[in-house]
């Protein structure tokens, strides 16, 4: 390589023109050089060296660095480089390629978080197969989804979290509470929370409080700062730190029943439902929150919610669950719907509240109470959060 620190008048070393320095050598009369001398001379010779040929290899390095050739994210066909010696380099794509790192994010669920939530548990049985009976009981069979979902999406390399482990009665308040805090945890761990230490602490506590009321009814104040209609000023802090979030979604696990009512056998619906929130918070077969008449703050909807994410989510759980598993497509007129559920409703994260078909109807049945049968469904489920964070990235 060519050290170009020399001045551009330097004589080139073939042409017959006096050297100054041997000039002036030559004026003077050689004297014996003691052997300290010697060494002395020998080490600053060395210094001399080492600083140059650090000087061009740090150069070259710095440039080759600028050139993106190390870049993860270079998508040059054709990098040219020039050395500190003024040498070209042209390197051809498939050499780059050959040194550079993929720039794509993998396609499986690595670095992506998912906030399990299976329904009822303890008092709280939902719904059954045979009608108000002790078999084929809903917390059991979402504690089963979760817990076979939850190792498809660890298998594919996401962070699960799961709200509920045993058959004991958690309120929808203290779920919610515990999904902020996840969140909380999160950001923080990120070093993206959006307020200060103190105010952390606040709202951290004010959690804590709800988690241990553990009740639903906003007399005994298990709802906290979240009663009422509308986003408070507290609950709108938490959305906008979990806005940022985008790559932690929730899921309530949750099973459909429909009986007559009067002779309370099975009415023919069936398939899957997937329900998503919007900032009205409009049920799609229910309509508008109704009035509350507890004394809980009613408030405007607030906007800010990403909904159309919310509906993207949705959809593209839909279509992977029927488009391997038939039988689970719905025969309801609009089975992806807007729902004002709490536990989507009181949280900024993208999220749905999935019902994995109908315990009263004997096909998805089969599915519901056969682990074998889940596996797949559940497989489908984990291709559809791909899909969905290959979307929207
Ligand atoms: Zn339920």
């Amino acid at each position: 390589m060519m050290n170009n620190n020399q001045p551009q008048s330097r004589p080139n070393r073939g042409a017959h023109q006096p050297n100054p320095t041997r000039t002036y050598s030559q004026t003077r009369r050689p004297t014996r050089m003691s052997k300290a001398e010697i060494a002395r001379r020998q080490f600053i010779a060395k210094c001399i060296i080492v600083v140059c040929m650090t000087l061009v290899l740090g150069g070259g390095v710095f440039l080759l660095f600028r050139s993106g050739l190390f870049s993860k994210s270079s998508s040059k066909k054709e990098t040219t480089i020039t050395t500190t010696a003024g040498t070209v380099v042209t390197t051809t794509s498939a050499a780059v390629e050959s040194t550079t790192e993929p720039t794509t994010p993998p396609d499986d669920l690595t670095g992506y978080t998912v906030i399990l939530d299976p329904g009822h548990g303890g008092w709280d049985r939902g719904t059954s197969y045979p009608y108000n009976s002790d078999q084929n009981e809903e917390p059991t069979i979402t504690i089963r989804i979760a817990n076979i979902l939850a190792d498809e999406l660890r298998g594919r390399g996401a962070t699960v979290y799961i709200t509920r482990t045993e058959d004991n009665y958690y309120s929808l308040y203290y779920r919610i509470a515990e999904v902020h805090l996840i969140c909380m945890d999160i950001a923080k761990e990120r070093g993206i929370l959006p307020f200060s230490a103190e105010r952390e602490q606040e709202l951290r506590g004010m959690l804590q409080k709800i988690k241990e009321v553990n009740d639903n009814s906003y007399d005994k104040g298990g709802m906290g700062f979240m009663a009422g209609t509308g986003v408070g000023a507290d609950l709108k802090e938490l959305f906008e730190m979990e806005y940022q979030l985008t790559d932690v979604v929730f899921m309530s696990i949750h099973i459909n029943a429909h009986y007559d009512e009067t002779t309370f056998e099975p009415v023919n619906h069936h398939g899957i439902e997937v329900t998503y929130v919007t900032d009205d918070a409009v049920n799609e077969y229910e309509g508008k929150p109704k009035n509350q008449t507890s004394g809980a703050p009613v408030r405007d909807p607030y906007h800010g919610r990403p909904n159309e994410h919310n509906l993207l989510y949705a959809q593209t759980l839909y279509d992977a669950i029927i488009a391997d598993n038939p039988s689970l497509a719905s025969n309801m007129d609009k089975p992806v719907y807007t729902a004002n559920w709490a536990v989507i409703r009181k949280i900024g994260l993208v999220g749905t509240l999935l019902e994995f078909g109908f315990i009263s109807h004997e096909t998805d049945r089969a599915i519901l109470i056969d682990d074998a049968k889940l596996q797949p469904v559940c497989s489908s489920v984990a291709d559809g959060l791909e899909e969905y964070f290959k979307q929207i990235r």
